[in-house]
């Protein structure tokens, strides 16, 4: 049966008839957009005027986050900033190191298994004058429980004396970039990269691999999607292993889950030939929601962590160069395999230098192995200047720009990480666009929370978390903001013909608004309400969720 939506107004992103008011949805597609008259010419029909006051768009796309957010929610939030839970709860932020002890003492007595571990997300010492947590601080909490705090930027953990312990590193002169010494030369407890981190993650709670979600945690996120008018979701960085697939197959088969979501198999412990052949044989499991088949890649660490690879002068505070988490000739080897094999590869940059370096080899890849419509993209790529745009334009890749970093550490960025200069370049999304290089913009939740609208705000406004305004001239247009989270994000996942804009034939999938984007004063749409959502022509109401 045809059913036929109004609304106060309907923007498509379709370039042929851009707004309307009605939109036909059957088995789950969109049948046409126009007007009553003209639609109900499809034949028999049901008018629902539910939305008759509300502004409906094309369903967000998320084109980087990770579905782990909602598994975090389980443990203690040690965030800076509020946040709101899957169910709609605003969380308040901690703001000192002592509070992150506090909230983990009042957890610790709640447990009653004395070996349980203790885990803890969303850390940012930046925040706290860079001061740094050490195990003795955790110690505080308990020196017989395991305990481990995830940093926001993912890239860094922190844990006590008894985690180190466990994992056999409570030792003297350990010799590993990612694992710094104290002043009686045992770990102080902070771990740097995936290499340092695994091995004593699973015995503080992050023992699925810090980026796998569980069925529960599946179940939360998508919860959060329908909040922020997300029905294209992104994992960015997922292990994908068979019982991890087969959870996400059930669980997103499910009659009532909400969202598409699309897994990128991380390359990571295993060379380039097995993760491509492995992506080849993930890609024929996939559904309408869940989309297999694809790689993310990492170059480097985070900057506001000073662990990604910075070109010449490197960190403004001098700190030392950052982390190569792929070798460039195992990157090079990657990209040549999957251009043959079709595979799409997303690859995470931050540094400048790890951008040049993934643009480098994915040159010599294409010399070898040329590859229309690719659409191999770099994630982050933060602190890309001009030259790299052009570079990127040249090799036909696309872009992901990290908007909400300007809120969350532009402040940091400016005073510390890259100094002012830098600090205005980077997510230029203003020259990626002029360059003409295909962009979208993310939020990488659980880095930063998930929410296309406030991520568009980001772009536009370019607002640090102080009220500054940084990088005027690399502001966007609230529409260029727009496309960016619909289709320019669906263009990134080589999705662009089923989602990201409401056009005949693709899926019915709406962000329902209860405010018009469009007409709402930039520094304002971040305020834009989210109604609901409705994917594949199913209607999520979120405060009915
Ligand atoms: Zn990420």
């Amino acid at each position: 049966m045809t059913k036929i939506y109004s609304a106060k107004k309907i923007i498509t992103m379709n370039p042929a008839r851009p707004f309307v008011t009605h939109i036909a949805v059957k088995d789950g597609k969109i049948l046409g957009t126009g007007e009553l008259d003209e639609l109900s010419r499809w034949g028999e029909y049901e008018l629902d005027n539910s939305f008759e006051g509300k502004v409906i768009m094309p369903g967000f796309v998320e084109g980087h986050a990770h579905t782990m957010e909602g598994t975090l929610w389980r443990y203690v939030y040690c965030g800076f900033f509020d946040r709101t839970d899957p169910d709609g709860k605003i969380r308040e932020g901690v703001k000192t190191i002592e509070t992150v002890v506090e909230r983990l003492v009042e957890a610790d007595k709640k447990l009653k298994d004395p070996n349980m571990p203790l885990s803890g997300w969303q850390l940012d010492p930046i925040y706290m004058n860079n001061k740094r947590v050490s195990r003795r601080d955790l110690d505080k909490v308990s020196t017989t429980r395991p305990i481990g705090i995830m940093h926001a930027s993912g890239h860094i953990m922190n844990v006590n004396s008894k985690a180190l312990e466990l994992g056999g590193l409570m030792k003297a002169g350990i010799n590993h970039p990612g694992i710094p010494l104290d002043k009686d030369g045992y770990p102080t407890g902070e771990l740097y990269g995936p290499d340092a981190m695994t091995p004593i993650g699973v015995h503080v709670g992050f023992n699925r691999s810090m980026t796998d979600s569980d069925e529960d945690g599946l179940i939360a996120f998508g919860k959060l999607c329908v909040r922020t008018g997300v029905t294209t979701v992104t994992d960015l960085a997922a292990r994908l292993t068979e019982e991890g697939v087969e959870a996400m197959l059930r669980i997103t088969s499910e009659k009532n889950y909400p969202a598409r979501i699309v897994p990128l198999k991380v390359f990571l412990a295993a060379t380039p030939k097995e993760t491509i052949e492995f992506a080849k044989s993930l890609k024929k499991k996939s559904t309408d929601r869940l989309r297999l088949g694809r790689i993310k890649a990492v170059a480097d660490g985070s900057i506001q962590g000073f662990s990604a690879r910075m070109r010449w002068p490197g960190y403004h505070n001098g700190a030392p160069n950052g982390l190569w988490y792929t070798a460039p000739d195992q990157l090079s080897e990657l990209y040549e395999l999957a251009l043959v094999a079709g595979i799409q590869v997303h690859t995470h940059t931050n540094g400048d230098e790890a951008t040049e370096m993934a643009l480098d080899m994915l040159e010599g890849a294409l010399k070898k192995y040329s590859s229309p419509d690719h659409r191999f993209t770099l994630q982050h790529c933060q602190l890309a200047d001009a030259a790299q745009f052009r570079r990127m334009k040249k090799l036909e890749m696309c872009v992901n720009l990290f908007a909400n970093h300007h809120y969350y550490w532009g402040d940091e960025h400016y005073k510390l990480t890259v100094g002012p200069d830098r600090a205005l370049r980077m997510n230029a999304c203003k020259t990626a666009l002029s360059t003409g290089v295909p962009m979208a913009i993310h939020s990488d939740a659980p880095v930063t929370p998930l929410g296309p609208l406030f991520t568009a705000w980001c772009a536009v406004n370019r607002l640090t978390a102080s009220g500054r305004t940084q990088g005027k001239q690399e502001k966007i247009t609230i529409e260029d903001a727009m496309y960016a989270i619909t289709l320019g994000a669906a263009y990134t996942l080589h999705m662009d013909d089923e989602v990201g804009s409401l056009e005949t034939g693709k899926s019915a999938d709406f962000a329902i608004l209860e405010e018009d984007p469009y007409l709402s004063d930039a520094n304002e749409l971040k305020n834009v309400k989210v109604w609901g959502t409705m994917q594949g022509g199913r209607i999520f109401d979120a405060k009915n969720l």
